[in-house]
C-alpha cells in the first residue's frame, strides 16, 4: 500500500556540498543580447551570482582558458570565437553548482543539447557543421566541468576581492 510516506532511515548523513563554478556567457551570447535571458536561468534555479564582469580577453588569456584543447583542430575556430567580442563572466554558487549549472547548460553540441537547457533553447547548430564549415561551435555559454576545473578557472577569471558572499532574503529571513 502507498503511504505517501516515504522511507527514511533514522539518521540520514547530508553532505551538503556547497561549490562555486565559473559561467561565460560567450560573445555570441552577449552579441545577440541573450545575457539576461541566461542569466535568468541560475536566479530561478536559486543559485546564487557571486562574481560578474564584462571582458573583452585577449587571445593570449583565450589560449590559457582553453589550454586543454590546445592540440584540437578546433582550438584556433574557439580562441577567435571568444575573443571577437566581450564576454560576461560569472561566477556562480549553489549545492553542487558545478553538475547543476552544466545541467541547466545542456551538451556541448547544440543539436544534442535538450530542449529547456540553455544550449537547447537558443542554439541549434552541430559541431560536424561548424567543422565542415570551418566555423566555431557556438554555444552561448562556457561553464566549468568539475570542481577542480572551477576552482583553477574562478582562479583565473576573477581576483579574490571580486568575488562576495552575502545572504539572499531566502537565506536571511526563510532558513
Ligand atoms: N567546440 C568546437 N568544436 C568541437 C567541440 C567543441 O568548436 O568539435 C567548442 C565549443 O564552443 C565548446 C568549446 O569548444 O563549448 C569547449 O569544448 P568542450 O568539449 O570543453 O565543451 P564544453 O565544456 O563547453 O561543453
Ligand atoms: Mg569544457
Amino acid at each position: 500500500m502507498d503511504t505517501g510516506v516515504y522511507p527514511r532511515k533514522k539518521e540520514i548523513k547530508v553532505i551538503i556540498m556547497i561549490e562555486r563554478t565559473l559561467v561565460l556567457i560567450k560573445s555570441d551570447g552577449v552579441l545577440r543580447g541573450i545575457v539576461g535571458e541566461v542569466i535568468r536561468r541560475f536566479e530561478n534555479a536559486g543559485m546564487k551570482i557571486v562574481g560578474m564582469k564584462m571582458v573583452w580577453v585577449n587571445k593570449k588569456f583565450a589560449e590559457e582558458h582553453y589550454k586543454i584543447h590546445s592540440k584540437k583542430q578546433f582550438f584556433k575556430t574557439l580562441v577567435n570565437y571568444i575573443t571577437e567580442g566581450p564576454v560576461v563572466a560569472t561566477v556562480i554558487e549553489g549545492v553542487h553548482a558545478v553538475d547543476n549549472v552544466r545541467k541547466i547548460v545542456g551538451s556541448t553540441s547544440p543539436s544534442d543539447a535538450a530542449p529547456g537547457t540553455i544550449r537547447g533553447d537558443y542554439s541549434h547548430m552541430s559541431m560536424a557543421h561548424a567543422d565542415k564549415n570551418k566555423k566555431a561551435g557556438k554555444n552561448i555559454i562556457h561553464a566549468s566541468d568539475k570542481s577542480q576545473t572551477a576552482k583553477k578557472e574562478i582562479a583565473l577569471w576573477f581576483d579574490k576581492k571580486e568575488l562576495h558572499t552575502y545572504k539572499t532574503v531566502h537565506e536571511k529571513h526563510v532558513f
